[in-house]
């Protein structure tokens, strides 16, 4: 961190010496004053993009029309954003245009919460024009200005509130509260992908109890996938911190007891098709902690064990009763004494059986490659093609 900052004073000084004002701001700040890690630091400075650009060698221009641009400095980089206030919000949506101004106080002015409002200077002085320090001190979220007003421009910032409330375990001051509770349903108008960004922080944070019960008597109603659910709240609020991924899994395995299959509507935010894949996963996975219809072992070769290690965190960690809950230990056991991995490692493959049997291709293939993978995971097979193929002559 200390070396972090020094380097960022660095970039700093520079576009001081071309006689631009500049100052590390937002959630770096943020982090030194509670004594936390500080991994990114944001510069604000009444340079402009293209001056930027000018002064330093190694830029990219992520967001110009922002007046973004990430400076490489050294090893590090730092994303550099011109003083700026924002244009007109419309549908309670962050807005296209905005506008750069030439004092820091505007600026500062149209950040979320006080916490993230401050601004440090390369002298170390701290910049707090609304009591941002005393906030941090009194643990609280507090928005900059009349918070529902804030809502209104930006309906993203009610997710952000309880998104911080969470990561660093502070209250959400009273009329901040208020303004959420009374404008919860804007939500709506924000899309998924900020949103999904802002709750998969949320659910990592020490305070996702408090989080989650704001988020349940608010928001969640006018989400999509959660506007769905069927099964009391209550059920989803947490104790621990747990991933995006398995927390969603756990509500479509709730949900499936209470007669609804939530499985389609996880396209609604717009994941990747890997972390699609692992909610399904997921889902099966509890599945087989609460009933175990297939062996470990065909349960340690099906699965990715990074997977099946945070489901199994999460059942003990929320003390979810389960009828099949297997120690950790054996579960990596098992998946250490897998005589294979992958299907690709069976000695056997579709031709070779066709010659041996003696047939032609046909649905039989697949299911007979199926049943000799399961064989050999389960330890009845050895994985030797002589063996499998006088064992397949058997199970034709
Ligand atoms: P983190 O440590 O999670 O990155 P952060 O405070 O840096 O926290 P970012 O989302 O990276 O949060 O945003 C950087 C800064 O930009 C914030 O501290 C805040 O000042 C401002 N900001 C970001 N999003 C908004 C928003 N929707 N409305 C107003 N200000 C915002
Ligand atoms: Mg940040």
């Amino acid at each position: 961190t200390q070396a972090l900052i020094k380097t960022a004073n660095q970039v700093i000084g520079e576009l001081k010496l071309h006689g631009y004002e500049a100052y590390i701001v937002g959630g770096a700040v943020r982090n030194l004053l509670l004594g936390e890690e500080v991994n990114d630091i944001d510069i604000t400075t009444d340079c402009l993009p293209k001056n930027i650009i000018k002064i330093f060698d190694k830029t990219v221009p992520v967001g110009i029309e922002h007046g973004t641009v990430i400076v490489l400095w050294q090893d590090f980089q730092f994303e550099v954003t011109t003083f700026r206030v924002d244009g007109e919000y419309i549908d309670h949506r962050r807005p296209e245009q905005v506008q750069f101004v030439t004092d820091l106080k505007s600026d500062l002015e149209r950040r979320d919460f006080t916490i993230n409002a401050l601004a440090l200077s390369e002298t170390y002085e701290i910049i707090d024009y609304f009591d941002g320090q005393k906030d941090l001190k009194n643990k609280e979220i507090r928005a900059v200005g009349n918070a529902a007003h804030r809502f209104e421009e930006d309906a993203l910032r009610m997710m952000r509130a309880i998104r911080f409330q969470s990561v660093l375990n502070f209250n959400i001051e009273t009329n901040t509260l208020h303004a959420i509770d009374k404008l919860a349903a804007t939500i709506a108008l924000v899309s998924i992908e900020r949103i999904v960004v802002e709750l998969k922080k949320l659910l990592m944070g020490k305070g996702v109890h408090q989080a989650l019960q704001i988020f349940y008597k608010t928001m969640y109603c006018y989400l999509p996938f959660f506007r769905d659910i069927k099964e009391n709240t209550a059920t989803y609020q947490l104790h621990s911190p747990v991933n995006f991924v398995v927390y969603i899994a756990y509500i479509i395995y709730c949900e499936l007891k209470v007669g609804q299959d939530l499985t389609s509507k996880i396209s609604d935010f717009k994941l990747s098709n890997q972390e699609k894949k692992q909610i399904k996963d997921c889902v099966l996975i509890f599945d087989f902690f609460n009933h175990s219809e297939i062996s470990l072992k065909a349960f340690v070769y099906r699965f990715d064990i990074d997977l099946i290690q945070s489901v199994y965190h999460f059942i003990l960690n929320e003390k979810i009763v389960f009828n099949n809950i297997v120690d950790i230990s054996s579960i990596l056991n098992a998946k250490q004494q897998l005589p294979i991995q992958t299907r690709d490692e069976l000695q056997i493959d579709g031709n070779v059986l066709m010659t041996n049997l003696d047939k032609k291709p046909g649905p039989w293939l697949k299911s007979m490659i199926n049943n000799i993978e399961l064989a050999v995971i389960e330890g009845r097979l050895s994985n030797r093609q002589e063996n499998i193929l006088e064992w397949a002559k058997n199970h034709v």
